[in-house]
C-alpha cells in the first residue's frame, strides 16, 4: 500500500509549484487507496513561522486535499536526529567544520575543485579544545561511500546509480539547527513508513545523499518520483517568478481551490495565476 507525503518548510507562503507537488503526492496515494501524510519541516527555528503552518493547512484544504494521521512537526523530533548523528559520529563518518560563511564561499569559488562544493577544509582538522567554537557537522562523503558500497534508487521506474560525491561533504547538523534537511528528511520518511516520495526535480541531487544516509542508518529506501517543475508561459519556473501569486492570495481572492487543483492536474496554470 502506498504512503506518500507532502513536506513543506513553513518559511513562507505556498505557491502553485508547491500545490502541484502536493497534488501529485496526494493523488498517487489516493489512486491506490493509500495514505497521504503532511509533515512540517520546521527544524530551521529562525526562519519557520507558526503563521505559515496555519496558511499551509488552510491552502491544502482549499485545494481539496486531505491527509491521514496527525501532522508531524520536525521540531518535535530533534532527539531522533541527535541519536542518528551520534551513531554516525561514533562510526567516524562526521567531522566538525568551523568554517565561517565567507570562508566557505571563498573556498567554493577557488579555481581548483568542483564549483559549489565544500572542499573539505576542516576534514582531518584537530578539533580538540575547539568544540566551544561555533561549528556544524559534515558527512565525510568519501568515507561514507566506502562504507556503504554501490547503491541505487528507483525513480519513476528508472534505476539511478548513486553518486553522492558530487554533493561534497554535506552538512548534517548546522550551527543554528540541530539537524539539516538531509538528515531529518531521511529519518522521517522512514519513520512515517513513506513508500513513495513525490517531489520536484530540484531535489533530485539531494536524493543521492538521502540514499546514502539510508544505507548508513539501516533505513528502507522509498520509491522516488521527481517531477518536472511547473513553469509559466515564459518558461520560467513558477517558484522563481516575482509576480507568481501565493495560494493564500488566490484563496483570499475567492478563487475556487478545487478548480485550481484540477487545472494543475492537467498541468495547466489557473487563469487567475497570471494576476498578482
Ligand atoms: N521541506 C522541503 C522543501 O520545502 C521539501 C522536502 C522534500 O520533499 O523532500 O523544499
Amino acid at each position: 500500500m502506498i504512503t506518500s507525503r507532502f513536506a513543506p518548510s513553513p518559511t513562507g507562503r505556498l505557491h502553485l509549484g508547491h500545490a502541484f507537488s502536493a497534488i501529485r503526492a496526494h493523488d498517487l496515494a489516493r489512486a491506490e487507496g493509500g495514505s497521504f501524510l503532511l509533515r512540517i519541516e520546521d527544524i530551521d527555528g529562525t526562519r519557520s513561522r507558526a503563521e505559515h503552518v496555519q496558511t499551509i493547512v488552510a491552502d491544502l484544504a482549499w485545494l481539496g486535499l486531505t491527509w491521514d494521521r496527525p501532522v508531524v512537526f520536525q521540531s518535535e523530533r530533534l532527539d531522533r536526529y541527535a541519536a542518528a548523528l551520534q551513531q554516525l559520529r561514533g562510526e567516524g563518518l562526521l567531522y566538525p567544520c568551523f568554517c565561517t560563511r565567507s570562508e566557505i564561499a571563498e573556498a567554493m569559488n577557488a579555481p581548483h575543485g568542483p564549483v559549489g562544493v565544500y572542499p573539505g577544509t576542516c576534514r582531518g582538522v584537530d578539533a580538540r579544545g575547539r568544540m566551544d567554537e561555533p561549528h556544524c557537522w559534515r558527512l565525510d562523503i568519501a568515507a561514507a561511500v566506502a562504507r556503504a558500497g554501490p547503491l541505487d534508487w528507483n525513480d519513476g521506474g528508472e534505476t539511478i546509480r548513486v553518486v553522492p560525491e558530487e554533493q561534497g561533504d554535506v552538512v548534517l547538523a548546522r550551527k543554528d539547527a540541530p539537524a539539516s534537511y538531509h538528515l531529518a528528511v531521511t529519518i522521517d520518511d522512514a519513520a512515517q513508513g513513506v513508500t513513495d516520495v513525490v517531489r520536484g526535480r530540484d531535489l533530485f541531487a539531494a536524493t543521492h545523499v538521502h540514499r546514502l544516509l539510508q544505507a548508513l542508518l539501516g533505513l528502507p529506501t522509498p520509491r522516488y518520483h521527481h517531477h518536472e517543475l511547473l513553469t509559466g508561459p515564459d518558461g520560467e519556473r513558477l517558484a522563481k517568478r516575482h509576480n507568481a501569486p501565493t495560494l493564500t492570495a488566490l484563496r483570499e481572492r475567492g478563487v475556487d481551490g478545487r478548480a485550481v487543483a484540477d487545472d494543475l492536474r492537467r498541468r495547466q496554470l489557473p487563469n487567475d495565476a497570471s494576476r498578482t
